[in-house]
């Protein structure tokens, strides 16, 4: 047998997840977020998937945006950052790609250049993230410059994205979306503003268009149990096996550093997944993996290829038997919160050593 180790892809799961954005979200245009290989899923598969069904596609970038349009992808896509540099606006304009404004330059350059035909512009409202986008006072004029400027198409968007939409109790997204509103008070354009944590908890903040990334994906950004984010299905399942067992004494220690000793007699198995193969090595003792199905923990340091169980407490583990490390029955934000981050970096930084298996079309 191969190598048992696969980032299981459940595709129905994500027009699931979709069909859900679209319940949550009625009124409002959906564009799905594939940046960063699709949180590490493969943009390709899940663009086929998703553009069909979404009104757009969002990458960072004009590389993953062509890389979408390489493999057959032909409906409209979104450059969250905009352009690094006035040539990619040609590329933008002969690719139908749509591009972020959210800087003095950015707008320069537009305005600058010689596209082939006008580009449809998402101006970019910095409403508290701090991050991108132009003050909300400089909104007016900027949407102005643009619906001057022949190279930008009439039907702006005005965007702005959200610090802290994943925490229900904060002021902040309320405060956001006033601010949001303000600074486009008289302008006609469609408005957007909702990330997934937003399109589960922020009704008020939808608007035209929605943006949703992390949850198409089956997972929950928010802090707490939320009932519109119960029915989300995880697509990506990561799994590996057994390879090897052993029983350890009391007080013998596992892995390297001898970091984690057995307090009792121990049945350790050896799943050949580590850190090279996308589990995050910052992982502790304890963190939960499962085993047939069933919970068991991990005991000592995680290794490149290679982490050791605990499973004493599961009688008739053998070698071969499936582990699971985050997908269906244990949500990667549950791995996440063990490891110190989130489930988007621990999805996102899946390396191309795993091999994606899609096993429900
Ligand atoms: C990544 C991104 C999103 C999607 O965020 P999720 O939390 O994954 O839903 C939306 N808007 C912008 C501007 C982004 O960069």
């Amino acid at each position: 047998m191969a190598r048992p180790n696969q980032a299981r892809l459940n595709l129905a799961a994500l027009r699931h997840n979709l069909a859900l954005v679209r319940r949550l979200a009625p009124r409002a245009r959906a564009m799905a977020v594939v940046k960063a290989d699709a949180y590490g899923h493969g943009a390709a598969t899940v663009a086929r998937v998703l553009a069909p069904l979404a009104d757009a596609l969002a990458v960072a970038c004009l590389e993953e945006a062509q890389a979408l349009r390489d493999a057959g992808i032909s409906v409209p896509i979104l450059l969250l950052e905009g352009v690094f540099e006035p040539a990619e606006l040609q590329a933008a304009a002969q690719q139908n790609l749509w591009v972020t404004i959210a800087s003095e330059q950015q707008l320069r350059w537009l305005e600058q250049s010689r596209p082939a035909r006008p580009l449809r512009c998402w101006l970019k409202v910095d409403t508290g993230m701090h991050r991108l986008g132009v003050e909300p006072g400089q909104a007016p004029a900027f949407y102005q410059r643009l619906k001057a400027c022949p190279n930008a198409a009439d039907d702006t968007v005005l965007s702005t994205h959200f610090a802290s939409a994943d925490d229900l109790s904060s002021a902040r997204t309320a405060r956001q979306l006033a601010l949001f509103e303000s600074a486009c008070q008289g302008l006609p354009g469609e408005r957007s503003s909702a990330n997934s944590a937003a399109v589960l908890a922020w009704p008020a903040s939808h608007c035209d268009w929605v943006r949703p990334g992390y949850m198409l994906y089956g997972n929950s950004p928010l802090a707490l149990d939320h009932p519109n984010a119960q029915p989300l299905q995880p697509v990506m399942t990561l799994v590996s096996a057994v390879i090897s067992l052993r029983d350890v004494a009391a007080g013998e220690s596992v892995g390297y550093g001898a970091i984690w000793t057995a307090a009792r007699p121990s049945r350790i198995a050896t799943v050949c997944i580590g850190y090279g193969d996308g589990y995050p090595r910052m992982a502790p003792a304890g963190t939960p993996v499962l085993v047939n199905g069933q919970r068991a923990v991990l005991a000592g340091r995680v290794s490149m290829d290679m982490i050791t169980v605990d499973v004493t407490d599961l009688p008739g583990v053998g070698i071969g038997d499936e582990v699971v490390l985050w997908g269906d029955g244990l949500p990667v934000g549950e791995v996440a919160r063990h490891v110190g981050t989130i489930g988007y970096e621990l999805s996102t930084r899946m390396p191309a050593r795993t091999p994606r298996v899609v096993v429900v079309a």
